[in-house]
């Protein structure tokens, strides 16, 4: 079943051929490469401990079906590889002393660094997956930091992947978690974008979108099986993010698998959030926290009657593009950040006859659209359970970050991507500060959750 899915979904894809999941599918590294790469001559790139894990396995593989292979450019284990443009250089300026493919075994940072060493070279490369932590293996693209800022970097995806089932129920429960937390965002994402929709800021994809959301229910439905270790919980979790990454690459942008909860995840990431812990604050559980809040945003939205708003009132106090730039540039600290934001925010911004107009389209699509919202999400509480039977975070606290802070968040994320989001359509129709008021009030979402700790 998960293997016709997946072949369809790779008939819509740019970039990636061929994805062998399946336990034991490290046994068939040598014919995936040889399909795709015929004769070349292969490179494995690790890091000392995913060499451990699978590295020298499918190196071993490779000489043993006769491939030519070089040297493995492996990684130190300590300190944890980051994500940062310096390892990419200095993989690229290897990899052009050979012509060899390269053949990535790690995760999400791993996978990044080599995706982007490989383009830069002009060379596909083929990823064998170490852990179900992440949706960017088979997403175009690698979120790198360069000049201190965390950028996706453009890149193709890989040509081939391999996920060994066996290999990814020995990663660290961390990293699974992880993954779980990344696949259950697309829950909210999905909210978003049918939102962004109906309002006809960007219009659904139909593949984009099935490639994503048809099966999301059924990966993500069994979290207490996933931490207990099971295989067929562990497929779809793979299978979800695999084809999540897919559905980027059909519709050539991550709308498809990432909204507001995601801009909780990278201004966090942006500021450094949990940099320095060991291992490092992961993207999913990130994206986790997000994931609740957002649902939790949507439900106060979604008690409101959006057709019946004062849309005269709030054109006339909609804030001109020069207020609006004043108005982010008061809410950030840092200055790359600030100027990011500035430019994110205004290239979404609207003038007070267009938002008008919006507004008036939303009364008329209120009632319909509501109910397909309602339809796509599930109660926030019902999410934060299903993340913790995981095994992840799910509250501010749990990630080291202040309640205040956290607060802050819903006003500071809308400003950092042009995405429209649900926290675009809370600010445009008047409601965000309001509704964020709602969830910290004692009895509110995240006033239950944070009167224990307040004491
Ligand atoms: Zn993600």
């Amino acid at each position: 079943m998960s293997e016709q899915r997946i072949d369809a979904a790779l008939r819509e894809a740019t970039d990636t051929r061929d994805v062998n999941i399946a336990a034991g599918a490290l046994a068939a590294v040598a014919d995936a490469f040889r399909g795709s790469f015929g004769d070349s001559p292969a490179v494995v790139v690790a890091d000392g401990n995913t060499f451990e894990v699978a590295g020298k396995e499918v190196q071993r593989r490779l000489e043993e079906a006769g491939c030519t292979t070089i040297e493995p450019y492996v990684f130190p284990a300590e300190p944890p590889l980051y994500a940062e443009y310096s390892n990419i250089e200095e993989l690229r300026d290897s990899l052009r002393e050979h012509e060899a493919i390269p053949v990535a075994v790690g995760s999400g940072t791993l996978n990044a660094i080599v995706k982007r060493s490989s383009h830069e070279c002009e060379r596909p490369y083929m990823c064998v997956g170490t852990a179900a932590s992440m949706d960017g293996y088979t997403a175009f693209g690698a979120s790198i930091e360069k000049v201190g800022l965390k950028q996706t970097l453009s890149c193709p995806a890989p040509r081939v992947v391999v996920a060994d089932l066996e290999v990814l129920e020995r990663a660290p429960e961390d990293m699974m978690a992880s993954g779980y937390a990344d696949l259950l965002g697309k829950v909210t994402s999905g909210a978003d974008w049918l939102v962004a929709d109906a309002l006809e800021v960007e219009k659904i994809d139909p593949m984009g979108w099935s490639l994503v959301q048809d099966h999301l229910r059924g990966w993500t439905n069994s979290p207490e099986a996933l931490r207990a270790g099971d295989q067929k919980a562990t497929e779809h979790l793979i299978e979800g993010l695999i084809m999540s990454g897919l559905g980027m690459q059909s519709y050539e942008s991550s709308r498809t698998a990432s909204g507001a909860e995601h801009q909780f995840s990278h201004l966090w990431e942006m500021e450094g959030l949990g940099k320095e812990a060991d291992p490092p604050l992961s993207h999913g559980f990130k994206v986790g926290v997000g994931t609740v809040a957002i649902a939790a945003l949507y439900e106060r939205i979604l008690e409101r009657d959006l057709a019946d708003l004062d849309v005269a009132a709030l054109r006339d106090s909609w804030p001109t593009r020069e207020e609006m730039e004043r108005s982010v540039r008061a809410q950030h600290t840092s200055p790359e950040l600030e100027e990011g934001a500035v430019e994110q925010t205004l290239a979404k911004h609207v003038s007070a006859d267009e938002l008008a107009e919006r507004l008036e389209r939303l009364r008329e699509v209120w009632p319909g659209l509501r109910e397909k919202v309602r339809e796509q999400l599930m109660p926030a509480e019902r999410i934060r359970e299903m993340l913790r039977a995981a095994g992840c975070p799910t509250t501010p606290v749990e990630i080291g970050l202040g309640w205040d802070d956290f607060r802050d968040t819903y006003a500071r994320a809308r400003t950092i991507r042009k995405r429209y989001t649900v926290l675009d359509l809370a600010f445009e129709t008047g409601n965000l500060g309001t509704c964020v008021d709602e969830l910290f009030v004692p009895e509110g979402f995240w006033g239950r959750v944070a009167t224990p700790q307040a004491g």
